[in-house]
């Protein structure tokens, strides 16, 4: 159940409320693809860095080790230990971008497993019943993820599709939190809406999914080869169609920039592998900009990666000490250049949050839209 709290403009505070905890919002979600954030962080670790929400990737937990063996260790939750709230995507996106030979038809997709090259089938069904074997928080619709850019024919045969897989994964999701057994009965569903960079399209339906009466909306299909400024139009585009009293999330995105510009504009969940991607290249996200830790200056640099940080690693550590882990092909590196840039992400949020609650997001705004995605100066 979501509450709006205050508003700055479109920029929303609010809470969420799930059967695993509330999450406050906006809110950044740490990836966990395998149910592991890469980089060596456990569930203690994610606790100790204030993460909020783990998203786990349901195309990866069914091809290995299998959803059907998760559920009997009792769901990912017991799984892992994390006990805060869990997003599960509905396979989707790494279906339609790391599967070979696909086959899309009306029931759903064929394809090949990246693993060991055997056929699966999945469709609505299929993956709301993993995702009910994970056990998550949140279940998201299945959906056909499309590039940028797409031909209008196709984007709007392919939205009018995810509409219909849509209406099949709300009925199939209610049959099976009904179900005795069910790892989670309380699990909720966002849908997600699609349609490209048409503005028409991205109205329509947006305005046949709210309807549905879902836990949630997200927007798809961005952040996928469209240029960023296409992005933040089809958000304000889109957003004054999305239900005022659910959640938003923007799937996959994005930089520290990207994610304040689309709080600007009405979002309030986000995701990206943006920080434990970046980490191993030893680029590093603070509030005076990015740092690029292999940088000669840093070789003899005492500072911790960012001053005032109070994360584990700054706290302990210095720029010469991480340097020379990165430069040594140290796995101790990867970890803490993870733990700091998503405890910096987490931070982000939690500043935002403050700026809409304490009336100064604007100045907030004005302050880092300049600085978060550009090269720290020392
Ligand atoms: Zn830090």
């Amino acid at each position: 159940m979501y509450k709006l709290i205050k508003k700055a403009g479109n920029a929303r505070l609010g809470e969420f409320e799930t059967v695993h905890g509330t999450v406050k919002t906006p809110g950044f979600m740490n990836v966990a693809t395998v149910a592991a954030i890469k980089g060596g962080l456990d569930a203690e670790d994610l606790r100790t860095i204030n993460t909020q929400v783990m998203l786990c990737n349901t195309y990866h937990l069914h091809v290995r080790t299998g959803d059907e063996t998760i559920k009997e260790l009792g769901g990912l939750h017991a799984f892992t230990g994390w006990n805060g709230p869990i997003l599960t995507d509905s396979g989707g996106f790494q279906v339609f971008s790391l599967a070979k030979l696909r086959r899309i038809k009306e029931e759903g997709v064929t394809f090949n497993s990246h693993i060991d090259g055997r056929h699966i089938f999945m469709g609505p069904e299929e993956s709301m019943r993993i995702q009910s074997n994970l056990g998550s928080t949140i279940a998201m619709a299945f959906d056909e993820c499309v590039e940028n850019p797409a031909e209008y024919v196709y984007a709007k045969q392919s939205c009018e599709r995810t509409t219909r897989w849509l209406i099949r994964c709300k009925e199939e999701h209610e049959r099976l939190n009904a179900l005795s057994g069910t790892v989670n009965p309380h699990q909720l569903l966002f849908g997600i809406n699609q349609g490209c960079t048409y503005d028409d399209l991205r109205v329509k339906h947006m305005e046949e999914i709210a309807k549905l009466e879902l836990d949630g909306y997200a927007i798809g299909g961005l952040a996928v080869g469209e240029p960023t400024e296409e992005m933040y139009r089809v958000i304000s585009v889109v957003e004054p169609y999305m239900p005022a009293d659910k959640i938003r999330y923007l799937m996959g995105v994005g930089t520290p920039g990207n994610i304040l510009e689309a709080v600007k504009r009405g979002v309030d969940l986000f995701d990206c592998v943006m920080p434990s991607r970046n980490a191993r290249h030893g680029h590093l996200f603070t509030f005076g900009g990015v740092i690029n830790i292999n940088n000669a200056k840093y070789e003899k640099d005492l500072r911790p990666i960012e001053e005032g940080c109070d994360c584990p690693v700054c706290r302990q550590h210095s720029r010469a000490y991480i340097r020379h882990l990165v430069k040594a092909k140290e796995v101790l590196a990867l970890r803490l250049c993870v733990m700091h840039n998503l405890y910096f992400y987490n931070t982000l949020m939690a500043r935002i949050r403050d700026a809409i609650a304490n009336g100064t997001f604007d100045a907030f705004y004005n302050d880092y839209i300049g600085v978060l995605d550009e090269r720290a100066s020392d």
